[in-house]
């Protein structure tokens, strides 16, 4: 089989912010052309890391790929998307470069036109798309050394989880937080594991400390006669039912002006297990038959907001985030939590694979994470400006 030779025709450079891990996927749009009709050309395209300087390679983000019989060039110069092409994850130093290095197998022009478009489309699709980790698939951690709420450094410092261990979060922040700031952060986070999670956490058996006084039976209201009473069901009947609050966009984004809690516009109510509420009915009658869900929006913002900024500590090291806008909400000094927390108008961006995911999506200098809970269960997503690198 002949090897795959790289005719260099461009090459595209992009600078990556130090200590960013890079990987995910690269969309390319190139126009190319077969210089000779007889023989068809295919693109072909290498992405590697390579320090400032040139010398060094640090790794290789995709390999020499090319395109098939079916993604040759024909006789006239036209378009072709390439992607999405993963990648494969390279921790970036200081200095480093992407270099994208695209040609062709075989006689073919590759260039760029001159109508304007992007031809490739990498450095917005790397920033923007693609820091995505699915926690189901991967357990990483980061040695901080110095509480990543206040700064303090030299007291005891206890490990932070970025997902809460009680959701079966796997990322830890080793000696990241010190006793004062894990008292407020745990406080806001265990009142939203016990209301909004616990019923959930109990039926899908997710982490606990306390697994031995797990219930075997939950409580369901039953309305008989016009009385409403309380009937106890086992825990595999129990429909667990989600009722997360849908925001309005953070009002940073949305230009509003900084006002004190978090403007609701709607919940989203996911059922991720036990029997639907109709065959629950069926099954004890009465006129009316429901759960009760606890709703609590600006703790729910602050816990999402903690796994946002978590997750960029994990990502970026302290060092390198130069401002953290969301920090005074999220500890509770401001109460301005919903100019940083939202939704977005669109549907979701992270897909609903893996039990919670969590995207890191660079605007410029600013961070911005996509958190998603319960993602497999089609639960919303939430944006969380969270700050800005250095
Ligand atoms: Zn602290």
């Amino acid at each position: 089989m002949e090897a795959p030779v790289l005719r260099l025709a461009r090459q595209f450079v992009f600078e990556p912010i130090a200590g960013q891990r890079i990987q995910g996927t690269v969309r390319l749009r190139i126009w190319g052309q077969a210089l000779d009709p007889a023989h068809p050309a295919t693109w072909a395209v290498l992405i590697r890391v390579v320090s400032r300087d040139g010398e060094e390679e640090r790794g290789v983000l995709l390999p020499l790929t090319t395109g098939g019989e079916s993604e040759s060039f024909g006789p006239e110069l036209a378009p072709l998307i390439l992607g999405p092409l993963r990648l494969a994850p390279v921790d970036a130093r200081k200095g480093d470069r992407v270099v994208v290095e695209l040609g062709s197998r075989g006689a073919a022009r590759v260039e760029s036109p001159d109508d304007g478009h992007a031809w490739v489309q990498f450095s917005a699709d790397i920033l923007s798309e693609d820091l995505t980790t699915h926690f189901k698939e991967a357990r990483s951690s980061r040695k901080v050394g110095k509480c990543i709420y206040c700064g303090l450094i030299g007291e005891p410092l206890s490990r932070e989880h970025v997902i809460p261990e009680g959701l079966n979060g796997e990322f830890t922040l080793i000696a990241a937080s010190c006793a004062r700031c894990r008292d407020i952060t745990s406080g806001f986070e265990q009142e939203v594991l016990r209301n909004i999670f616990g019923t959930a956490r109990i039926v899908l058996q997710m982490r606990s400390q306390r697994p031995n006084e797990r219930p075997s039976h939950l409580r369901i209201q039953v309305r008989r006669g016009g009385k409403e009473i309380e009937i106890q069901v086992p825990v595999q009947e129990y429909p667990a039912i989600l009722a997360l609050p849908i925001f309005a966009q953070p009002g940073y984004l949305a230009g509003r002006s900084s006002s004190s809690g978090i403007d609701v516009v709607g919940t989203a109510q996911t059922q991720v297990a036990g029997l639907p509420l109709a065959e629950l009915r069926q099954k004890y009658g009465g006129e009316y038959l429901g759960v009760r869900l606890v709703y609590q929006p600006v703790q729910f913002a602050r816990a999402v907001a903690k796994i946002a900024y978590g997750f960029t500590v994990l990502t970026f090291g302290l060092e390198h985030i130069a401002e953290r806008y969301v920090l005074p909400a999220l500890l509770g000094e401001t109460s301005d939590i919903g100019r940083w927390v939202g939704c977005d108008r669109t549907s979701p961006l992270v897909p609903s694979t893996g039990l919670h995911a969590v995207t890191l999506r660079m605007e410029g200098k600013e961070i911005h994470v996509l958190v998603r809970l319960f993602a497999q269960f089609d639960a919303p997503e939430y944006r969380v400006v969270v700050g800005r690198v250095l």
